[in-house]
């Protein structure tokens, strides 16, 4: 039995080369981190939450012709995805103010914005991910022009597939995170949505009562974060009917 090579060590995640060349194998880790990993903490089943939850998302969006990375889940904590290259950019859709835009801009949080606007931040911890202007992004050839228009329109897309998702079962999407990543095919590249889609990278609140459903649980000490997402997968129907305890990545091969 080989051992799997570890490509890479998120806070929220670990990648593992996959078993086709092209692919990797996403393992969804309990720590949680914010402000920067200042704040980090082991929530047991939040990784197998996300990891189902994540498959939900990437799978409903590729039925509506959003193209993602990801390829199937494999087991309670890990999913094959297409192994990409990441344009080192945070895009962010904002539909009610929230977070940094209440404080960077004094808007009440909760406000309604006058239509969703889409930020970009580049993706450096050591920096505390600044936000940046598509100036930057030109000059700095983090993305083309095309692709900042590609980028766009699938931050959009995403958020009209996720704003109705969560409609439907309650839940106000007030803002949420994606990554984007390049595949090549021949001579020609794709986006796709790539890392993951989960309440870590969204902001949801409860759209009668208002309660936090998301990571804000963990960043505000707001209660349980396991709670808030177990909501959230048994609003959506995907709730794991026996979530394991964490456990050790398997090896394969
Ligand atoms: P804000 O800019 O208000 O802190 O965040 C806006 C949205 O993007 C929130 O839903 C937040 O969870 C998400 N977000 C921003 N930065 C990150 C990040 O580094 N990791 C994750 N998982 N989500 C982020």
């Amino acid at each position: 039995m080989a051992r799997r090579k570890k490509i890479y060590e998120g806070k929220a995640k670990t990648l593992y080369e996959g078993p086709e060349p092209g692919t990797i194998v996403q393992y969804f880790k309990d720590d949680a981190t914010a402000f920067n990993a200042e704040k980090h903490d082991v929530i047991e089943g939040k990784g197998v939450l996300n990891n189902i939850l994540s498959e939900f998302f990437m799978l409903g969006l590729a039925q509506i012709g959003v193209p993602t990375h990801f390829l199937k889940r494999l087991n309670m904590r890990e999913q094959l995805v297409r192994s990409c290259e990441i344009i080192p950019l945070e895009v962010i859709v904002r539909n009610y103010a929230a977070g940094s835009i209440s404080k960077r801009l004094g808007i009440d949080e909760g406000t309604q914005l006058p239509r969703p606007i889409v930020e970009y931040c580049y993706k450096d911890d050591s920096l505390g991910d600044p936000l940046v202007t598509e100036e930057h992004i030109a000059a700095f050839g983090w993305a083309s022009q095309q692709d900042m228009d590609d980028i766009l329109s699938l931050a959009l897309r995403v958020n009209d597939f996720l704003s109705g998702v969560f409609l439907a079962v309650g839940i106000r999407l007030v803002d949420f995170k994606i990554e984007i990543g390049r595949v090549y095919e021949g001579d020609f590249q794709r986006l796709v949505i790539a890392d993951e889609i989960s309440p870590d990278s969204c902001r949801l609140w409860d759209i009668k009562t208002g309660q936090k459903l998301d990571k804000d649980v963990f960043r505000r000490d707001l209660g349980s974060l396991t709670d808030a997402y177990s909501e959230v997968a048994r609003r959506l129907g995907v709730m794991p009917n026996n979530p394991p305890a964490p456990g050790k990545p398997t090896l394969v091969n």
